[in-house]
């Protein structure tokens, strides 16, 4: 199997590499990853400038830096490192979680979603841990791939759908199992967070503090916070297809 390896923490990230070493054992692994972090950019793509790639000294991988976002680094990673000629895109290990509606800021995600564009299975990859600044179980998350990648590319996905995984942040016996799972919704308070800079100036900080987890029970968040791994399916046709009939009805009349 031929692996394409990449990630939104960038190239010298450690999930980075505990992906890589989990997925060798797979196939022929070749890593892809953005210059430095770019964490939170969605699905945004490099347009209007050149995309570099230099060759990175990796022990036992071909492995490249690219001046862009992950979406370009998929697009490099299969048209220019596989000359066209991948089986796989793993995207992470991502240093915290990329739950619920999440997904849609995540550069991890969008990483399998452009893979899902281009024909190839796309998993997306996070260690979901919720305090800031402790330590990321990125073994747990090596392991737990380790274990299960052959089950997740071998089951059956329809076309233009990625899956993202999601493994809680806790030692690896501590992993009660695997759950599939539907998003959830993660609740934040006050995204912006209001400071002045030494002149006085105001600026803000956006991120927000999470102030409360689904409880709608079976969702992402809630196996996550149950110590079970989730694996969601993500379709990237975003059409609500439960809205159709009625739209139509009340647009066509
Ligand atoms: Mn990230």
């Amino acid at each position: 199997m031929r692996i394409l390896v990449t990630n939104d923490d960038g190239i010298d990230a450690p999930g980075l590499c505990s992906l890589a070493e989990a997925a060798a054992k797979y196939g022929e692994v070749r890593i892809v990853a953005p210059d430095r972090e770019r964490s939170a950019c969605g699905h945004s793509m490099t347009m209007r400038d050149p995309l570099r790639v230099a060759t990175v000294d990796w022990p036992g991988f071909k492995a490249y830096a690219v001046s862009g976002l992950p979406v370009d680094c998929v697009n490099v990673g299969i048209q220019v490192a596989w000359e066209g000629q991948c089986d796989l895109v793993l995207s992470g290990i991502n240093a915290g979680p990329n739950l619920g509606f999440d997904v849609t800021y995540s550069g991890t995600a969008a990483a399998a979603m452009e893979a899902a564009i281009n024909g190839v299975r796309g998993i997306a990859v996070s260690m979901a841990g919720f305090v800031s600044g402790a330590p990321i179980h990125f073994e747990t998350g090596a392991n737990w791939m380790g274990e299960n990648l052959g089950a997740l590319v071998t089951v059956p996905l329809g076309p233009l759908t990625f899956l993202n995984v999601n493994i809680p942040n806790v030692e690896p016996v501590e992993i009660r199992g695997m759950r599939v799972a539907p998003m959830g919704q993660r609740i934040y308070e006050e995204r912006l967070e209001f400071r002045e800079d030494p002149w006085g100036r105001p600026y803000y900080w956006q991120g927000g503090v999470q102030v409360l987890t689904s409880d709608q029970p079976g969702t992402d968040v809630a196996v996550v916070s149950q110590q079970f791994v989730s694996v969601t399916p993500v379709s990237v046709d975003w059409t609500s297809h439960a809205e159709l009939d009625a739209l139509k009805k009340a647009l066509h009349a």
